[in-house]
């Protein structure tokens, strides 16, 4: 690929139909693929928050998108969809220079995933219908949904495309106006989808982008008393102060998607271990690990412990480092000098702790001055040692060994997360039981990481409130409003 000019990168926000400076500092940025300096972006202060809202309000007092038919709207996130795929190379582009994530991984799936999951929103909006009840034959009591008003949607830098139309498209199709802050580590995407939808039709103010820190613009937006609902995806520390603040605010409505620690069960009636291993790898050591639903932990019945780490141990080598922008390759980057300290952080004090580890770093890494960690396995892992009761959020696997399935269940249970989870077996009917009991908000059975825009996805415990995707999740985007009617006997 030919890559584009760094400087002709849009950093401001994006507020209204146009283009502002954030008053609020530079975010300064370096690529984690090489290190190389990347425009900052400028931050939006509390005061670029407060203007923002009262533009959304007007655009939502308006009515010129809340009142649209529900054809208009779906049209214009159709043509929102057709433009992103036409911009699909410079939106992985930039996706890519900024999170490390491969470039393949964005331009092959996680953009056409992102549009195909607009079109399937789009698709619905006109097919949903209210409800109607007649509790007597002179009452009728008429069920409808109607937007909440201004909304924020709060996105996490790992997928950046994909969290936001998650939330973009049920907010807008449903009649809100939209305030959308990307993560401070991936920006740049988001602050184009805002031009591509003023192209695509979507009046000025219905989507609004407003990069910036967490702590400022993040909170300002939570707090804000105009401010009628906010849809978060991020770790479950902040997802956990959103709540209180947005429960001390105005109590808007609140749409937590947080992080997980799933567990990938196998159990001694699992016959294809070759399928359970690709398919530990492939979900655990995508985008480096940086899935909130990657199973970082294997429960692995004793008897098949021994073969299935030879073989994962092979496998694993797929999914080493290496230059993001190669087109054959599946991992990058991790996406910051942060997180990459945070990562080796988790790694060091297990060590440290004596917990084994049975794989080795890559000799040489893509890029010297990169953040890029190899896959890694550590075995017979305590229960209540740090590493397997908290997100490491990178290449980091533990494996815990079990002699029944009662127990398996036991230590799968044991986090604070309920994101998602995996049960291997031969056995329906001890799946079946297994995934039952299992708290989680998606049970894979055989499988993992399947994903259809018509499947809720959210979790349960400290992964969560609420559900992304499926039709279910119109109502997160709107209030019912009950209207009785009383009917005058003239016969
Ligand atoms: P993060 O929680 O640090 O940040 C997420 C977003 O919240 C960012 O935009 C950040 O600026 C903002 N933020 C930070 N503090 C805030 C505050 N006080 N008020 C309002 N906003 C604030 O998470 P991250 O590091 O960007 O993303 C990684 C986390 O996201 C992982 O825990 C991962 O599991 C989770 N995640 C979950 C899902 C899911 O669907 N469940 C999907 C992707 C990522």
């Amino acid at each position: 690929m030919v890559k584009p000019d760094l400087a002709s990168i849009e950093v401001r926000s994006f507020v209204g139909g146009v283009y502002q400076e954030g008053t609020g500092g530079l975010i300064e940025k370096v690529s984690p693929i090489d290190g190389a300096q990347l425009p900052g972006i400028k931050a939006c202060s509390i005061a670029d928050v407060n203007s923002a809202v009262v533009c959304a309000q007007e655009s939502f007092r308006s009515g010129l998108w809340r009142t649209q038919s529900t054809e208009e709207r779906k049209k214009c996130l159709l043509k929102l969809a057709d433009l992103m795929e036409q911009d699909k190379e410079y939106l992985a582009f930039l996706d890519t220079i900024e999170t490390g994530r491969a470039y393949s991984n964005f331009l092959n799936d996680s953009i056409p995933k992102a549009i195909k999951t607009l079109r399937w929103f789009s698709e619905c909006i006109d097919k949903l219908q209210g409800t109607c009840i007649t509790p007597a034959q002179d009452r009728i009591c008429l069920i409808n949904s109607e937007p909440l008003g201004v909304v924020a949607a709060i996105i996490p830098w790992n997928d950046p495309l994909v969290v936001a139309v998650w939330k973009l498209a049920p907010a807008l199709l449903m009649g809100n106006s939209l305030i959308m802050k990307p993560a401070e580590q991936s920006s740049y995407s988001l602050i184009r989808l805002g031009q591509l939808a003023i192209n695509a039709g979507i009046p000025r103010g219905v989507l609004n982008i407003l990069p910036g820190y967490g702590e400022i613009a993040g909170k300002a937006l939570v707090t804000h008393p105009d401010i009628r609902g906010v849809f978060f995806t991020g770790s479950s520390s902040v997802g956990k102060q959103i709540l209180s603040d947005a429960g001390m605010s105005n109590m808007k409505r609140v749409g937590l998607e947080c992080g997980g620690k799933s567990a990938f069960i196998v159990t001694a009636n699992c016959s294809d271990l070759s399928s359970a291993v690709k398919t530990l790898a492939k979900n655990m050591f995508y985008n480096q690990g940086q899935i909130c639903s990657a199973p970082s932990r294997l429960l692995i019945d004793k008897q098949l412990e021994s073969e299935f780490l030879v073989s994962l141990l092979e496998e694993i080598k797929l999914y080493e480092p290496c230059d993001p922008w190669a087109p054959e390759t599946r991992v990058g980057a991790v996406c910051s000098e942060t997180q990459f300290k945070s990562i080796q952080g988790f790694i060091r004090r297990a060590e440290q702790a004596g917990i084994k580890k049975i794989t080795q770093d890559a000799p040489k890494m893509p890029h010297e001055n990169g953040f890029y960690i190899s896959p890694t396995i550590f075995v017979d892992v305590p229960l209540d040692a740090e590493i397997a009761q908290n997100e490491v959020f990178g290449p980091v696997l533990v494996v815990h060994s079990f002699k029944a399935v009662k127990e398996a269940i036991e230590i799968a249970n044991n986090t604070k997360y309920g994101l998602a989870a995996a049960i291997w077996s031969d056995d329906l009917n001890e799946a079946m039981l297994c995934a039952r009991a299992l708290e989680a908000g998606t049970v894979h059975v055989n499988s993992y990481g399947e994903d259809d825009e018509s499947a809720p996805f959210g979790g349960v415990k400290e992964s969560g409130i609420g559900k992304d995707k499926s039709l279910l999740v119109f109502e997160e985007y709107a209030n019912l409003k009950t209207t009785w009617i009383q009917l005058k006997n003239t016969h």
